[in-house]
């Protein structure tokens, strides 16, 4: 008997200890995580420098909430928008709180309240997020939605220009849909959007609540494409596995987010914000990011090999690949991988998703991708 509520599909395995890629059940077992704990743990588990970053935090002071100035938030703020179209940060504690910040700042500062998204897109769980979530899996059953969310199809660049009238507040995408299958934004989709945006005054909210801290291979994927966010939502990657989230804007939405119009008790909480300028100083770094480039590029030459099969197909950039594998469900590799010792977490149920931590070495990579032909390619 359970006193939880049975609303997660939890796999029987009770995983207890890590360090870096690897992670041990209770019976010992090792596991190769690919799965980050969903993007979440960006530089593996137990790292020494976030380690000593909570340690060090957690003597001085927990909590004192947004009534006192910050110090400590304005310096992951500064470090979060350097050298970015981006000015300000907000910080909460997860990404469906995020997406509520991008989506209340957004309708306040145009005073329209129409946004445009996207289907297979997951933006969270709340209801404001949930609403412009583009899946019916997510939002069923729970009543009327917030209004004034248009769902359109993503990467049909005919069918954004048709919606488009002098109602829309902002468009929202993910660069990269990752709970809706690893779906990358098209080149001309990443244009056509900003042109729009650009010629009609619509906001720009771009959800880098998986894609953003390094996932992708820099910063924010959105840095790779023709995108420039007015919003940019995170969280996952951020706190590398402790609760955190946040927005930036651009400097004129300054004005819009003033004293009492948005808040939340802990957010920016100093636990948090330890962690997660420990996590910026490592991942914001240009031989860091190269080198998670080079292991996106390695990774994805072993998997081209192991699965020269037609019907298989890679997707995805830096370390948020998807393994396509014809269009079958991917639930029962899932399985046999975990009891093979790689963990790996679909992306809809086509798509194996492969989310290692940004620190994985190529001995893991091949480790990794041995198990995935072993399974994949012989069952
Ligand atoms: C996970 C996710 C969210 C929701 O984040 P939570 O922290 O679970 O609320 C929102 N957007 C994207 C793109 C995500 O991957």
């Amino acid at each position: 008997m359970s006193a939880l509520f049975q609303n997660y599909a939890r796999r029987p395995v009770h995983i207890v200890e890590g360090k870096g890629t690897i992670v041990y059940d209770n019976e010992g077992k090792r596991y190769l995580d690919f799965t980050s704990g969903i993007a979440v743990c960006t530089l593996g588990h137990a790292h020494p420098a976030i380690v000593q970053a909570l340690q060090q935090q957690s003597e001085k002071l927990w909590h004192i909430s947004n009534l006192f100035e910050s110090p400590e938030q304005e310096k992951l703020a500064a470090a979060l928008v350097k050298d970015l179209p981006l000015a300000y940060a907000f910080f909460c504690n997860s990404g469906a709180e995020a997406n509520e910040a991008a989506i209340k700042l957004a309708r306040k500062h145009t005073g329209k309240h129409h946004i445009i998204v996207f289907e297979q897109s997951f933006h969270g769980r709340t209801f404001g997020a949930m609403s412009a979530t583009g899946q019916d899996k997510v939002r069923n059953g729970f009543g009327p939605l917030v209004e004034q969310f248009t769902t359109l199809p993503f990467n049909d660049v005919a069918a954004l220009e048709a919606a488009i009238d002098d109602t829309v507040a902002a468009i929202m995408l993910e660069p990269i849909q990752g709970e809706g299958g690893i779906n990358v934004v098209t080149p001309e989709f990443a244009e056509a959007i900003q042109k729009i945006c650009d010629k009609h005054d619509i906001l720009l909210i771009v959800d880098e609540v998986q894609t953003g801290i390094g996932r992708t291979g820099t910063r924010f994927a959105f840095e790779q494409t023709a995108l420039k966010p007015d919003i940019v939502s995170m969280a996952k990657g951020l706190g590398g596995g402790f609760p955190i989230g946040g927005i930036l804007g651009s400097a004129k939405l300054f004005d819009t987010f003033t004293a009492g119009t948005h808040g939340t008790t802990f957010g920016g909480n100093p636990l948090a914000v330890a962690v997660a300028q420990t996590i910026i100083e490592h991942v914001f770094d240009d031989v860091f990011l190269q080198q998670v480039q080079a292991k996106s590029a390695y990774l994805q030459e072993q998997l081209q090999q192991a699965f020269t099969d037609e019907k298989f197909a890679v997707q995805g950039k830096g370390l948020m690949l998807g393994l396509y594998c014809g269009g079958e469900d991917v639930a029962d590799y899932v399985t046999q991988l975990e009891q093979a010792g790689l963990l790996v977490v679909q992306a809809g149920p086509k798509v194996i998703r492969l989310l290692p931590p940004l620190i994985v070495s190529e001995a893991e990579i091949d480790e990794a991708v041995a198990i995935l032909d072993k399974i994949i390619n012989e069952l």
